[in-house]
């Protein structure tokens, strides 16, 4: 066992507003610069719809992340960028990239003209205006162009998503689409087996050792930009201004002084939970070549019970600091992901094992009002899946390698914390039907308060439990993992310095 410690993300998107205060305030603290003016290294999208840049999840567009090759029975993983053919006729120029016009042209407005138009009798407006070379420009997208009704039928049929699921079932989201659609927040996923990393030929980007918080070095990038190909998520972006490449760093100036990342800690719907994760290393290269079926499983494996008396000994071993493991311990991260069975990753598929973990949002539809009273719309509870307000298959393409089981596993643990507080509150369901779904989604009644009580009522204490990461901590555990460097390539080179 080698075991590491990561700083690891849940958001739960059934809560997320869509506010995008989130965004703001990132952009207010790390990308209000020049060169970085279309850069949302936290951004909001509507799905389903196409994302930010466009037709991000599209790899065959843009080679991102990391494939198997199976030869027989060997399985080999390897960068879907890496393909010799493509690389030699691309020595100079690398098109799997999106350009602008996949994120946006970034506008400002002259509000100048405000003060300074004539006298007439329109009211003068100010004028929109290219961030990048100040031309007056028309907007043609943005951000978040597919918000809410703005567009989402032209965007969310053009999905890939979408595109993969059944002509019927594209029907069907297409026509729910009118009323039905959720918000999905995307930052860096701090992966374990980061694509962005591995396609650096400088070596630019580095995973720290004592928290694996992905960064780039702004000392050692030459502009190559393969990590922005090299990225599934696109969430390494290139400042056109300085010619380096950058990216979410997790707020680790904030983490240092114990304080929540910045869209973690202004969040309005309290959707994100932030804590430390301990894994085993040595699992990194099973879990990401394993096959579709089993890929989110071997993924979980990876993630290690901090409690466990053999964990602690060999994380010891490791260099993990005990105040780490202490904290470790306190994760709302691993409640959420490893003992409750709740949150799943991002496009597992991708291969990169995010450290990012999404709660699904939009429980199914389970009753309805008819003329005599509130109906349920299926005898059997757990049968309310079909009545999903999206498919299954579309939710499983986002969370789950297309595999239906974790996600419905997943929901049938939802709607079972749901009919519990329902009989607690209103006193309408059937106790016995309440004990037997909670059999079938294998929860006790304490893990259901826990649940609830993590949902909806805990505190910023609660929702953020993050590790001693002081210089003086970093430096101790760097020490003892210094071994462990030439195994993975990853972490530091040298010790952090203070003073000058
Ligand atoms: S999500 Fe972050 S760590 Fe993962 S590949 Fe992309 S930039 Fe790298
Ligand atoms: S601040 Fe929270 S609720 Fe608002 S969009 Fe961001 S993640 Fe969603």
């Amino acid at each position: 066992m080698d075991i590491r410690s990561q700083i690891s993300m849940v958001f739960h998107l059934d809560k997320c507003i869509g506010c995008h205060t989130c965004s703001v305030a990132c952009k207010n603290i790390w990308t209000d610069r020049r060169g970085v003016e279309y850069m949302w290294w936290n951004n909001v999208e509507t799905k389903p719809g196409t994302g930010y840049p466009t037709l991000w999840e599209d790899q065959g567009k843009y080679h991102g992340g990391w494939e198997v090759k199976a030869k027989g029975k060997s399985r080999r993983l390897g960068l879907r960028l890496q393909n010799r053919l493509r690389e030699l006729g691309e020595i100079f120029y690398n098109p799997s990239m999106p350009q602008l016009d996949d994120y946006y042209e970034p506008w400002t407005y002259r509000y100048n003209d405000l003060f300074t138009a004539p006298q007439g009798d329109d009211q003068p407006v100010a004028r929109v205006i290219s961030q990048i070379d100040g031309r007056p420009m028309e907007i043609e997208s943005g951000p978040n162009w597919d918000d809410d009704y703005g567009g989402s039928q032209v965007y969310a049929a053009n999905d890939p998503q979408v595109t993969r699921l059944s002509e019927v079932e594209q029907q069907q989201l297409l026509t729910i689409e009118k009323q039905v659609y959720f918000y999905i927040p995307r930052i860096c996923n701090h992966c374990l087996n980061p694509g962005c990393l591995a396609a650096c030929p400088a070596g630019a980007i580095y995973k720290r050792g004592e928290d694996g918080i992905v960064l780039v070095s702004q000392e050692k990038c030459r502009a190559w930009r393969m990590c922005i190909s090299g990225c599934p998520y696109k969430k390494v972006y290139y400042n056109w201004s300085t010619g380096k490449s950058e990216k979410c760093i997790l707020c680790y100036p904030r983490q240092e002084t114990g304080q929540a990342p910045a869209c973690f800690h202004v969040c309005v719907g309290r959707i994100r939970y932030l804590g430390v994760l301990l894994y085993d290393a040595d699992r990194i290269e099973e879990a990401a070549k394993a096959e579709d079926v089993v890929l989110v499983e071997r993924q979980l494996e990876m993630i290690l019970n901090p409690a466990d008396p053999q964990v602690i000994e060999a994380a010891r071993k490791n260099g993990i600091p005990d105040g780490v493991l202490a904290i470790a311990q306190k994760s709302p991260v691993y409640k959420y992901v490893k003992e409750w069975r709740l949150a799943l990753p991002l496009h597992p598929e991708f291969r990169t094992l995010p450290m990012l973990f999404y709660v699904p949002p939009l429980l199914p539809v389970v009753s309805a009002t008819q003329p005599g009273g509130t109906q349920r719309l299926a005898d059997d509870f757990f049968g309310t899946l079909e009545h999903a307000r999206l498919p299954m298959q579309y939710m499983a393409g986002l969370f789950s390698a297309g595999q239906v089981e974790p996600v419905e596993a997943v929901y049938r643990r939802l709607l079972a914390v749901r009919l519990v507080k329902r009989l607690q509150a209103v006193g309408d369901a059937d106790p016995t039907q309440v004990s037997a779904v909670m059999a079938e989604a294998q929860l006790s009644e304490g893990q259901v308060e826990e649940i609830y009580h993590l949902t909806t009522q805990s505190t910023y204490y609660d929702h953020f439990v993050i590790p001693p990461m002081a210089r003086e901590m970093a430096d101790e555990s760097i020490t003892s993992t210094d071994i462990k460097k030439k195994e993975t390539g990853f972490g530091f080179k040298r010790h952090p310095h203070r003073g000058p």
